[in-house]
């Protein structure tokens, strides 16, 4: 029940990805030609592994004795008081190993690259939480390990930094463009392309070139096959809806994609709203993107008129991203998933509520979908079920937070 299992496609309704990579008219492999074999080849590995009981046992072994999984399926009995509509359960994703859902991920990846015989792993980060990831899974199996960073976010996220070169990761610097994210990912494509006979590039989401969005929604789909045996336990029944952030999209589609079938269970992915719908001043693709090829894959992208990526913003660094992982963009259009979005001050007040009302911390990501949960819950009857998936933890956001609150760690030490 919460396996992984050989299961790549999405069952009878929807079958995507196409053998090129196609969710519909979204996705592919827009990539150099150097890199089509060793996508090739990690695609063909990656489909024997999933069929593969010893892969898998040691990969769920990993997932439970070093990440933590199951994680707990948690009903928020105060949230559920405070908002006063639909029982509200949220998904403990934030007690995973490194405090997020990006491990489990990223320890498949690196099981793939032994598998393949790969000596080093690089990957990209902008918040720091994929490149801690890469960089424990990375450790543990003996790997070489390089992080890439814009400059920028690096000096953000100082500690993050400190956590890789302490699990033995170097971390290279990012000075091109605007010194975050995606230079971050140019630099990695670099990188891979003159390295690819020993390498392996671990993405961190559902995004760029095929096979990396069915490889990780393939990994991340046990947060939905674990919730649908806990729910079962708890409630007897499905839920009526559930909610998850959607950054490059794998914590959402991991939890959505084993209810997929089930179409009384109500599907919405929250995206970033940042300041508000105006260009450079958000990251919802789905709000103000339009198509568009970028970091290898045909996507709802933020660009401007002429196609220059539009700068994006939002509070939390893990949604800050010009595009969408392809199959959101797919299932978007047959309606399956809805989309909307929680502004910044939405989400600093929710994650405030949820700290004070059930004593957790949500990451700043997980805290969108929060948001979502504090405005729909109430217009739901109080026997309904809505499941909000926690995909990490709050500790790597608060100083954000007091900055957003305008706390000064001064004002404190005067306080006491
Ligand atoms: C990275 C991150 C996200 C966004 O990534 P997805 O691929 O959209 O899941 C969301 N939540 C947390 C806690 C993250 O670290």
């Amino acid at each position: 029940m919460n396996s992984v299992s050989s299961d790549t496609s999405c069952g009878a309704r929807f079958s995507v990805p196409d053998s090129l990579g196609f969710y519909g008219p979204y996705g592919g492999m827009f990539v150099p030609e150097t890199l089509m074999t060793a996508l090739f080849e990690f695609e063909r590995v990656f489909k024997e592994a999933m069929a593969d009981p010893a892969f898998l046992a040691e990969y769920h072994d990993l997932l439970k004795d070093y990440c933590g999984r199951p994680t707990p399926l948690y009903f928020a009995e105060h949230l559920t008081e405070h908002c006063g509509g639909a029982k509200i359960y949220l998904k403990r994703e934030d007690l995973l190993h490194t405090g997020a859902h990006k491990i489990t991920n990223a320890l498949g990846q690196v099981l793939l690259a032994k598998r393949m015989g790969k000596t080093r792993v690089i990957a990209e980060t902008g918040a720091g939480q994929h490149g801690v990831a890469t960089a424990a899974a990375a450790a543990r199996f003996g790997l070489k390990c390089v992080i890439y960073m814009g400059r920028v976010d690096m000096r953000r996220q100082a500690l993050n930094v400190f956590r890789m070169n302490l699990f033995g990761a170097e971390v290279r610097p990012v000075d091109s463009g605007q010194q975050t994210l995606k230079d971050a990912v140019n630099e990695a494509m670099r990188d891979w392309v003159t390295n690819v006979r020993d390498t392996h590039y671990v993405v961190g989401s559902a995004l760029g070139t095929h096979p990396f969005p069915l490889v990780v929604r393939t990994f991340q789909s046990v947060i939905g096959k674990e919730l649908r045996g806990q729910i079962l336990e708890k409630e007897g029944r499905l839920p009526d809806e559930m909610a998850a952030c959607v950054g490059g999209g794998s914590n959402c589609i991991g939890f959505f994609h084993e209810f997929l079938d089930e179409p009384s269970v109500r599907l919405v992915g929250v995206e970033a709203g940042g300041r508000g719908i105006a260009e450079g001043q958000h990251a919802a693709r789905f709000a103000g993107g339009r198509l568009g090829v970028f970091q290898g894959t045909l996507s709802y992208v933020l660009q401007n008129a002429d196609g220059q990526i539009n700068l994006t913003h939002s509070v939390s660094a893990g949604l800050d991203y010009a595009s969408v992982g392809p199959e959101h963009a797919y299932y978007r259009d047959k309606g399956r998933i809805e989309y909307g979005y929680a502004t910044d001050d939405e989400v600093i007040e929710a994650l405030k509520v949820l700290c004070r009302v059930e004593g957790i911390l949500p990451a700043l990501e997980s805290t969108h979908a929060i948001a979502y949960a504090l405005k729909r819950a109430p217009q739901m009857a109080k026997d309904r079920i809505l499941v909000v998936n926690v995909s990490g933890r709050g500790d790597k956001d608060v100083h954000t937070v007091m900055e957003a609150l305008g706390v000064k760690p001064e004002d404190l030490v005067e306080k006491i």
